[in-house]
């Protein structure tokens, strides 16, 4: 044996929307890379977050949940992104809220039982909405029955707490080999793609209920101007309705977004931006295969 020996591979997370996949990563990389959210389809595409330290490499990937309705071609997409991240990785997180379980949880735990190759990490998340922690026995005890857990780690994403206790247990899973990506890297994505993500984030979290389905980002201009970021974007929505709604009235919600999304980009990128916005029409690009493919949605 010698302790030595460095690991890399991938850790695939994996679970419902909203049980705290993305916060996770962000927490573990001490950067946010994953956009957030209470809405599903927060996370529309596969990003990977890496992290290095002395002894090992995590390759982490965000994967949007698994949608039920695949007659939608943005849902066929993201399927597809989470459905690829399952298979061919070293570990397996599967993520569950500890205050709750619903059927979208059961479908997943089904996919599991059908399909899962590598060791599967069961993590409770949210546990600091829990006072007394022996309440958390009887769903890790229940759940234990149902598939062979290689562990069973509660966390808080959004605390941090036992956050160092699961990177131990997941490194221990990985097998021995280099470097993967450049230690530097933080993200397989673009700066251009973060920013576009940061923007989407501040939509769902403006708007209302429905909307955010039928809006996408795409970065037009990313420049770098004497240290100064000079950025432009266009939001797309699918009715002309839509757009005086992401506009807001006097463009009060546009203008907000727009500050949000700027101030969060000085921080991941360590520059000044300047940020402009735009909101367009085109009709059902969230159900047109070749529409959603020009937007980026194509990996
Ligand atoms: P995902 O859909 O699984 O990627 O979930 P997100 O990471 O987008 O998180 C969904 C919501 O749960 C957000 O509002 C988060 O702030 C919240 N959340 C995530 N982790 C925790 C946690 O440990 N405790 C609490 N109380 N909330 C959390
Ligand atoms: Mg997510």
């Amino acid at each position: 044996m010698n302790d030595t020996t460095f690991r890399s591979g991938y850790v695939a997370v994996i679970g419902r929307p909203n049980v705290g996949k993305s916060t996770l990563i962000n927490r573990i990389l001490g950067q946010k890379l994953c956009i957030t959210s209470r809405r599903p389809q927060t996370t529309r595409h596969r990003v990977l977050g890496i992290k290095t330290t002395e002894t090992a490499q995590l390759i982490y990937v965000d994967t949007p949940g698994l949608h039920s309705d695949g007659k939608r071609a943005m849902n066929r997409y993201m399927n597809r992104a989470a459905a690829a991240s399952i298979d061919d990785v070293d570990v397996v997180i599967f993520m569950v809220d500890s205050l709750s379980w619903t059927d979208e949880d059961e479908a997943v735990l089904n996919r599991l039982q059908r399909s899962a190759v590598a060791p599967v990490v069961l993590v409770l998340n949210k546990v600091d909405k829990i006072n007394d922690k022996a309440a958390l026995l009887p769903q890790i005890e229940q759940l234990s029955q149902r598939f062979d857990f290689a562990d069973v780690v509660p966390v808080s994403a959004r605390k941090g707490m036992n956050i160092e206790s699961l990177e131990s247990t997941l490194e221990h899973y990985l097998p021995q080999g280099e470097l993967i990506y450049d230690p530097e890297h933080l993200t397989d994505r673009s700066s251009r793609f973060l920013a576009a993500e940061l923007i989407r984030e501040k939509l769902f979290r403006h708007l209302g209920q429905e909307l955010p389905y039928s809006l996408t980002v795409e970065v037009e201009q990313f420049k770098d101007v004497d240290g100064l970021l000079d950025i432009s974007a266009v939001i797309y929505v699918e009715r002309s309705g839509q757009k005086s709604i992401v506009i807001g009235k006097k463009g009060e919600l546009l203008k907000q977004v727009g500050k949000d999304a700027r101030e969060e980009m000085e921080t991941l990128f360590g520059n000044k931006v300047f940020l402009q916005l735009w909101v367009k029409v085109r009709e059902g690009w969230s159900d047109n295969e070749r529409m959603l493919r020009n937007l980026g949605y194509n990996d």
